[in-house]
């Protein structure tokens, strides 16, 4: 593991440092409402190079050559100030990769811009109510019309499908076929008629997660991305950049931190809450798992760099195991040391601690939120049997019957 950077590469964090120092964004443009500012900045950066560094400039992206290293330095920096960059959700994240892989040329030029900049929000319609963790027993179904599929059932926990332009999901276009072959992935328009979007109510008192019901709601046949009946091997490749995209080692070191200075400035005992042996031993633990999250992350970057991607193969299925694990170790230690005042929340100390890097009211807010992550994308126990089964090549888990 090399963790110095050549002097070619610390002029370029000198660049980025400098580029910016345009945001937050002034005049005019600061005056815009905040998710315009960031989409702005987000195109500033496409154009200067730094933002969608390796997206095809046809497809709205920098076009960029790759380079790990430069990535890894936009990345530092942009965090470090808090910039918009990469867009860690649904669209940007998750379904532009897809289709770089999978989707036709007009897919490509039509989606994928306005993905990249926010302008247009997506959303993911896999699980449904019965199909979560076994997800190819998916009911939802998409029949096909000539030159239209319709739309029939119910997808569930669909973040933010209140707010989404766009739905990429998974539908059984042949209910006849076998249960991995029937299934197809598709682009559905929220605006078509036919959807109805019901918000859930979650612990956290927000309301991200959705139902989303179909009646007869149609999409465009050229709205399939790969072939009908192929879909489960595109939706394979949204899931590991999903799977990628939970699990950030300077955001966990960031909220290490948080964690240590409210340890300084909560009593416990009379003193310091960091003084007390039992809040220091929990501390080094934690310590521990955020160190080896980094670690692995190394090793991951190094292996990407020498050109090994199957070495950094077992690595990269534990990201989000041990990233999601870890965050709830500290958000759970904060919830601790809060104590009763932490039940109130938000109080003084609450938002001080978590303000930083989130929209969070607080820790507590913070902690109720990081069981979800753990869950979402592939819970953890089914992130242990791949790790096992493909990641070591251990024996098999015993798989319930197939539902007919
Ligand atoms: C924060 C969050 C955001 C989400 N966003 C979305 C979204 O945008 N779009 C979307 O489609 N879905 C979304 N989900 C849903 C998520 O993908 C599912 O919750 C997840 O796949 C688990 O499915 P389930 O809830 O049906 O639980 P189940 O599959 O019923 O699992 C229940 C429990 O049984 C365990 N289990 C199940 N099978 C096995 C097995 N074979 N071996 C060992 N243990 C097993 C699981 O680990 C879990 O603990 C989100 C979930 C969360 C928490």
């Amino acid at each position: 593991m090399d963790l110095t950077y050549s002097v070619e590469h610390e002029k370029y964090r000198e660049e980025v440092i400098d580029f910016l120092k345009g945001w937050p964004l002034s005049g005019e443009d600061a005056r815009l409402p905040i998710e315009e500012q960031e989409s702005l900045f987000r195109q500033h950066g496409i154009d200067a190079g730094y933002v969608y560094r390796n997206v095809p400039r046809e497809y709205g992206g920098a076009g960029q050559a790759p380079d790990a290293l430069k990535d890894s330095i936009v990345r530092e920096e942009f965090f470090r100030v808090s910039a918009p960059w990469d867009l860690l959700n649904q669209g940007a994240g998750m379904l532009v990769p897809t289709l770089l892989e999978f989707g036709t040329e007009e897919q490509k030029r039509r989606f994928i811009p306005k993905a990249l900049t926010g302008e247009e929000r997506w959303c993911q319609g896999y699980s449904e109510p019965g199909s979560g963790s076994d997800l190819a027993s998916l009911q939802c179904r998409a029949l096909r019309d000539e030159e239209h599929y319709v739309l029939n059932g119910q997808k569930i926990w669909t973040s933010n499908a209140k707010q989404a332009h766009f739905m990429f999901g998974l539908f059984r276009t042949d209910p006849a076929a076998s249960k991995h072959a029937g299934i197809s992935y598709l682009i559905v328009d929220m605006s078509a008629e036919g959807i109805d979007v019901r918000p859930l109510r979650e612990m956290t008192g927000g309301s991200e997660f959705n139902e989303v019901f179909f009646n007869d709601a149609r999409v465009p046949v050229e709205f399939r991305v790969g072939a009908e009946g192929e879909g489960w091997a595109v939706s394979r490749a949204t899931l590991i950049h999903e799977r990628n995209l939970i699990g950030n080692p300077n955001m966990m070191r960031d909220t290490f931190e948080d964690l240590l200075d409210l340890a300084r400035r909560t009593q416990r005992g009379g003193q310091a809450a960091i003084k007390d042996p039992y809040v220091r031993q929990r501390l080094m633990e934690i310590e521990g798992y955020v160190r080896t999250v980094e670690t692995s992350n190394m090793l991951q970057f190094t292996a990407t760099l020498r050109g090994e991607p199957m070495k950094a193969m077992r690595p990269m299925m534990m990201n989000k195991l041990y990233s999601t694990d870890t965050m709830q170790r500290i958000q759970r230690c904060a919830f601790d040391l809060l104590g009763g005042e932490g039940m109130l929340a938000p109080s003084p100390e609450d938002i001080v601690g978590w303000a930083r890097n989130t929209t969070s009211t607080g820790w507590v807010e913070a902690y109720l939120f990081s069981l979800g992550p753990a869950i979402a994308g592939g819970a953890s126990n089914i992130q242990l049997n791949i790790i096992g089964e493909r990641g070591y090549g251990l024996p098999r888990d015993p798989r319930p019957p197939e539902k007919s």
